[in-house]
């Protein structure tokens, strides 16, 4: 039976980027490869514009009855000065959710074509290859009590609370196990448990379940300013990192930026019933409607798609690999280029991918 894969390109490069991805898609459907359609739906700046909300009802319900939501990006300048809550960014935060998303995963990759456009030194990157599993729906961004009181003497006091139950701590480290499984075997876990007591029980719920599920695979633990030192200290050290929200935030941000091309990195948050894809960059207003933005990493994000939504992993490898062989072959949009190499635009990108797949 045909699945329904939901497109929510959103706003300023998001439909250039959606638009050659599902090109990439449509082609693994005439392939005979996948049995998908596609529907498109609002988000964001382009919802608000066109009923007032950033996340209409109906992108939600579509959303639900969807094998997975293939996003680009939300935001942008024109919508600013709106109220917080109906800004595009509540679109996106709405939607993770109410699809209780409380997996997100961001691989850090460096292609050894693009090792030069680190910040850091070649032989310290090349060949860095990690998955951070962040947990997404806890932690101290949701946990009460939290805001701003008025002390008797006068003084404020801002409060905001770090809180984990134990399910939710194993749902996710048993995502990440399983994730590790179809890698390379290894897990980093980690926390604060030397001074915060709700880590503590992070490392022994993590712990428990090593031990009664997952023995077959490594697991470690580091303290979080010790990770935030070894992901550029040494970063070939780490398969999969797992980790808590506030932490997960940060630690994936620097991953992602030992690889020094954000247009090149996916991301998938999958939830048990739900899964969404989209690029970790936003929708780039600076370059929005010029048809230079790179699709990579919304194409990759697809990739993810096959591997965890749609179970087709051979799918999802036919995908990467065509995306190497398309930057051996020295195809670059603007945010990539190097000296001798071709520049091309957001449509001619997505044309080599499909070049390179039917190669
Ligand atoms: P951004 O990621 O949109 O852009 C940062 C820089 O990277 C810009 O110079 C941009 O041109 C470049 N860039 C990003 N993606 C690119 C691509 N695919 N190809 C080539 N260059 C690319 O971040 P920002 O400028 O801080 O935010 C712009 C808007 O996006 C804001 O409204 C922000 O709230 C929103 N945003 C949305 C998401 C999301 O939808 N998930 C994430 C981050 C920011």
């Amino acid at each position: 039976m045909s699945q329904t894969i939901l497109l929510l390109p959103g706003d300023g490069i998001g439909p250039e980027i959606v638009e050659e991805t599902r090109k990439i898609m449509e082609w693994t459907v005439r392939q005979g490869l996948a049995d998908l359609q596609f529907e498109t739906g609002l988000i964001g700046g382009a919802a608000y514009d066109a009923t007032g909300t950033p996340l209409p009802a109906e992108t939600l319900t579509r959303a639900k009855t969807a094998a997975a939501v293939l996003l680009g990006a939300v935001g942008g300048p024109k919508w600013e000065p709106l109220d917080y809550s109906v800004r595009p960014e509540r679109g996106l935060l709405g939607i993770r959710k109410e699809l209780d998303l409380f997996c997100n995963l961001r691989p850090a990759m460096v292609y050894d074509q693009l090792a030069d456009a680190s910040t850091l030194k070649r032989e310290v990157v090349s060949g860095i290859d990690i998955m951070v599993v962040r947990e997404l729906t806890s932690d101290i961004y949701f946990g009460t009590p939290r805001g701003v009181e008025t002390l008797p003497d006068g003084r404020k006091k801002g409060l905001n609370s770090m809180t984990y139950t134990t399910d939710e701590i194993e749902r996710v480290a048993r995502s990440a196990f399983e994730i590790a499984r179809k890698r390379r075997g290894k897990v980093c876990s980690v926390d604060k448990a030397n001074v915060l007591e709700c880590t503590e029980l992070w490392r022994q719920v993590v712990t428990a379940l090593h031990q009664k599920e997952f023995s077959d695979l490594a697991l470690s633990h580091m303290y979080v300013d010790n990770a935030a030192m070894q992901l550029i200290r040494n970063p070939r050290q780490f398969d999969v990192i797992v980790t808590g929200n506030i932490f997960g935030d940060i630690l994936s941000d620097e991953a992602s930026m030992l690889t020094g091309s954000i247009g090149m990195l996916p991301s998938a948050s999958l939830g048990t019933r739900y899964a969404l894809y989209e690029p970790i960059h936003g929708s780039a207003p600076d370059i929005a409607g010029q048809g230079v933005a790179n699709p990579l990493a919304t194409i990759l994000s697809a990739a993810m798609m096959y591997r965890y939504s749609l179970n087709l992993p051979a799918v999802a490898d036919r995908i990467e690999q065509a995306i190497v062989r398309v930057l051996d072959q020295g195809f670059r949009t603007p945010d990539i280029m190097q000296p001798g190499m071709k520049l091309v635009g957001t449509s001619a990108m997505g044309d080599a991918v499909l070049a390179a797949l039917e190669g």
